[in-house]
């Protein structure tokens, strides 16, 4: 119900322009790394050198014609350039519709492939370094979002490409089942859109009692699995699992969202488990901005009190 109301308020034209000017200033900036790829690099070396790695997403979603979504392709490609100059992984998260997977799902896969491909061609000392994840979005984009993860995945390796699947909808027990016709990387989250509830589950306990069916099940099919939540009752749980199964270390990693219970992720890290951060820069940050105020009701209290206050 939260979630539902602060977004559709967020939809509203007045409050994003209000926020859009002050909103770095005054609260994003716990969210987002900072407009430019230097402010992401900055954040991926100190977090590197807690051992925690990082997936850098460049902010961006429901671009509407083809120029547009080809620029962003080419902000991706500008970003492993860069992460290959610094020596630092091509780890990126990347959401289709800014890729044009509105506009065109054929433009949507031919923009993601050239990242992909981009990202697949990085090597270390040690290997391949590059790995492209890609971010589940709204329900009306799942099944070609799965779509275009599966057809990259079998040209380039499901090493090189992983995807991200949603707890809260009912579909993806299923989906997780057809893709369990190989050993992929996936990431498991609760899922952060506002979706009817036709389509998703509408009562938090229901996705939490999903979300831990679902981290099972993928670790049953061999996937390695990235359990991508804050939510430390679950996080306890599943840590429990994992070890009553003796699941080797290299098919998981924890995986939080950057400002958000940084020291909970540093635990795991210093236990030894494989942890990495979701770091967002760039200019386009208000709706991912608006999705984190309406996961928390302390956040929006924290950040109206700031906007009054100016
Ligand atoms: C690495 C990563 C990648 C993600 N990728 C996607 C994606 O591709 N598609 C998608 O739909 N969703 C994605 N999400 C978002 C996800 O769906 C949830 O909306 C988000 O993680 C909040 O849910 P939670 O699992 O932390 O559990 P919740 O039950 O919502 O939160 C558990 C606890 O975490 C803390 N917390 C959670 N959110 C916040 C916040 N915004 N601010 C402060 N504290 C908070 C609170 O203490 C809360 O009690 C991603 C999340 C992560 C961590």
């Amino acid at each position: 119900m939260f979630r539902e109301m602060i977004l559709s308020v967020a939809d509203n034209p007045l409050v994003a322009g209000t926020v859009k000017r002050y909103g770095l200033k005054l609260g994003a900036s716990r969210f987002v790394a900072g407009e430019h790829v230097a402010d992401a690099i900055a954040v991926t070396r100190q977090l590197q050198q807690e051992g925690i790695g990082v997936t850098l997403d460049h902010l961006g979603e429901g671009v509407s014609d083809a120029a547009n979504a080809d620029a962003a392709c080419r902000s991706y490609l500008e970003l492993l350039d860069a992460l290959d100059r610094e020596h630092l992984p091509g780890n990126v998260s990347v959401k289709l519709t800014m890729m044009g997977l509105a506009v065109d799902p054929a433009l949507g896969f031919q923009n993601t492939r050239r990242v992909v491909e981009r990202a697949a061609a990085m090597h270390g000392p040690e290997g391949p370094t590059g790995f492209v994840r890609i971010d589940m979005e709204d329900s009306p984009y799942t099944s070609d979002t799965i779509d275009v993860y599966r057809r990259l995945a079998s040209e380039f390796s499901p090493e090189r490409v992983g995807l991200v699947l949603q707890a809260y909808l009912y579909r993806t027990r299923d989906d997780l089942a057809a893709l369990s016709d190989a050993p992929r990387r996936l990431r498991i989250v609760k899922g952060a859109y506002r979706e009817p509830p036709a389509l998703a589950y509408p009562i938090k306990a229901d996705v939490d009692a999903n979300y831990v069916r679902l981290v099972k099940q993928a670790v049953e099919a061999g996937h390695h699995v990235a359990v991508a939540t804050h939510d430390e009752l679950i996080l306890r749980d599943l840590l429990q699992y994992f070890q009553a199964i003796r699941l080797p270390r290299d098919r998981y990693e924890f995986q939080m969202l950057y400002g958000i219970k940084l020291s909970v992720l540093r635990e795991l890290a210093r236990a030894g488990h494989a942890t990495r951060v979701y770091v967002p820069y760039g200019q386009d940050w208000y709706a991912y901005f608006s999705r984190r105020l309406a996961e928390r009701p302390a956040n929006i209290l924290f950040f109206g009190r700031a906007l009054l206050r100016r």
